[in-house]
């Protein structure tokens, strides 16, 4: 079926706006693979059947009831709770999520709580869970997928606007991943974007630190540098750029990490 056809099925199915859902697919009729989203005004489905190729998305226009319900609805999502589904279990709950942990230098991080971390068993993902720091509470969680079966790789639960912290040090460092922000937590606060780019947002989630290090992965090294000059510009002092050898922080045992920074002790 082209894009076409696929589109005037999807509209026959009556979603109403503003839904995420997943439901069987009508396309290869397997169970519950199709996911249907009609936020943003935008129409996109996904499914995740292997056999299957039905995607695609129908960008719609950004009327003003549109703008007007986005941002009534991003005065409150802002200090709203995020509730944890009952589908977040505890860690040790699934192996390959205690391998994950492991493998990306997070075990510390989850051992002395300095992150909390969950396995989604929906959605087979490890899940960091994100606070609000002015209310204390839950904000959002980001889920990495734990086979390659699970699309996309990362996925964001509620709000998108709070960085991922870890650590409490006098020192910070940007990073790309929350994996990276708990593999340095033993010596320096991680703050992970979920990307290259720094929204307006998490600016005023960021405390100031004695230094904030910006090390995004290797193959960014050149975002590394516009985004800690635009972080200058916004009047955060020592902000410097830590170009990587290996891919991410990640890949770095605490011992390396501390020599990196703070050089052979
Ligand atoms: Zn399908």
């Amino acid at each position: 079926m082209n894009y076409k056809q696929q589109l005037a099925v999807v509209e026959g199915l009556g979603i109403p706006p503003d839904t995420q859902v997943r439901m069987d697919c009508p396309f290869c009729q397997n169970k519950n693979t199709l996911t249907v989203d009609t936020t943003s005004n935008n129409l996109g489905w996904y499914c995740f059947h292997a056999s299957c190729s039905a995607r695609g998305k129908k960008q719609g226009e950004k009327t003003m009831d549109y703008v007007n319900v986005t941002f009534k609805k991003e005065d409150i999502k802002l200090n709203e709770e995020f509730k944890l589904p009952d589908s977040f279990k505890i860690v040790h709950s699934n192996d390959k999520a205690l391998r994950y942990l492991h493998d990306n230098n997070c075990w510390e991080a989850c051992m002395w709580a300095r992150a909390d971390i969950k396995y989604d068993v929906k959605q087979d993902r490890v899940v960091f869970l994100v606070k609000n720091p002015n209310t204390g509470k839950y904000a959002g969680a980001v889920g990495r997928g734990l086979t390659s079966k699970v699309y996309p790789k990362w996925y964001m639960y509620g709000n998108k606007d709070i960085p991922f912290k870890c650590g409490e040090c006098k020192d910070a460092v940007i990073v790309e991943d929350c994996a990276s922000a708990c593999a340095v937590s033993n010596v320096l606060t991680g703050i992970a974007l979920m990307g290259t780019s720094l929204k307006q947002s998490h600016k005023n989630y960021l405390e100031p630190y004695e230094n904030l290090y910006v090390a995004l992965d290797r193959d960014a090294t050149k975002k590394s540098y516009d985004l800690a000059s635009e972080l200058t510009s916004s009047g955060f002092k020592n902000v410097k750029v830590k170009v990587l050898h290996e891919y991410d922080l990640k890949c770095y045992s605490t011992a390396e990490i501390e020599e990196m920074f703070y050089g052979k002790k």
